[in-house]
């Protein structure tokens, strides 16, 4: 089952993932560099992330995590180095591949008028389902119920606030039923509540054995779920390890830090604890 109701669910069991053996590599990075036009924005000597594994990318803006999330994907140029997607090089990725992703900036209203449950529903095309989910309207009420747009299926997209439209992009990477999920800041534009929700679901999605990369300014209501912590700087990874053991200065670069010697904001990623 997709969705949990209860808001204020209990997260304190899910650090248990955390202690969950690791499966299979299913992102391996080495020796990369991901840029545009021909120009290096990220280096990355080595990265993997295992099945079960619930990393966040952090890191002040423009430090290249949504660059490195594209890079993973294939989306933007490598310009060196190997990346490995489920067992295959990144570039034999088929559009089968069950994969589901959140880009960053993306509208969600396409040249065609689509329905909010159009939309969610073509996130499980061309999928195959490792649940054993199948194509079904329920999983797609249920994950529209997630993200807070229950009432609004029969909405046409373009009917929309920016804020909902994102939350149906993100109903649609999460309703195919993939074992990996690629999310670049879930919770642009969803109010508390909903972030409370989208965490309890993934929760639960994590209890089936998904994998999840996600770039977060905060780490918010995914803290508990979040086993590993990949801090960039710069263009290159300047943590990688366990929240608890990453540097507190790193994480209180903040998001909103100004390169040019701006005063550092009171708050940093929000992970004063
Ligand atoms: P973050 O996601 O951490 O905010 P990005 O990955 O968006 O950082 O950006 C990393 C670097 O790549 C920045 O220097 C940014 O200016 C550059 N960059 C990002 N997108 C583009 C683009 N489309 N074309 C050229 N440079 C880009």
């Amino acid at each position: 089952m997709l969705v949990n109701h209860d808001h204020h669910h209990d997260h304190a069991h899910s650090r248990a993932h955390a202690c969950q053996p690791l499966g299979d590599t299913v992102i391996s990075v080495r020796n990369a560099a991901f840029g545009y036009g021909g120009h290096a924005a990220v280096h990355v000597d080595h990265l993997e992330i295992r099945a079960g594994e619930v990393v966040a990318l952090l890191g002040a803006n423009g430090s290249g995590k949504t660059t490195l999330m594209k890079g993973m994907l294939g989306l933007v140029d490598r310009l060196a180095g190997e990346v490995d997607l489920l067992g295959q090089p990144v570039d034999q990725l088929r559009e089968r591949t069950p994969i589901g992703y959140l880009p960053q900036r993306q509208s969600a209203a396409g040249p065609i008028p689509v329905t909010v449950r159009e939309l969610v529903r073509s996130g499980q095309l061309s999928r195959r389902h490792p649940f054993g989910l199948r194509r079904d309207d329920r999983a797609v009420g249920s994950v529209l119920d997630v993200v807070g747009l229950g009432d609004l299926g029969a909405t046409r997209v373009d009917r929309l606030s920016g804020g909902q439209q994102r939350r149906a992009l993100l109903a649609r990477a999460l309703v195919g039923g993939s074992r990996l999920v690629l999310l670049d800041e879930p919770f642009a534009g969803v109010d508390q509540a909903n972030q409370e929700a989208i965490a309890d679901s993934l929760d639960v999605l994590l209890h089936d054995g998904l994998t999840l990369v996600v770039v977060l300014h905060e780490l918010g209501p995914l803290e508990p779920l979040v086993t590993r912590v990949v801090v960039m700087d710069g263009g290159r990874v300047r943590f990688d390890g366990a929240l608890d053991d990453a540097p507190p200065q790193l994480l209180h670069m903040g998001h909103d830090h100004d390169p040019h010697g701006g005063p550092e904001p009171p708050h940093g990623l929000g992970l004063v604890r």
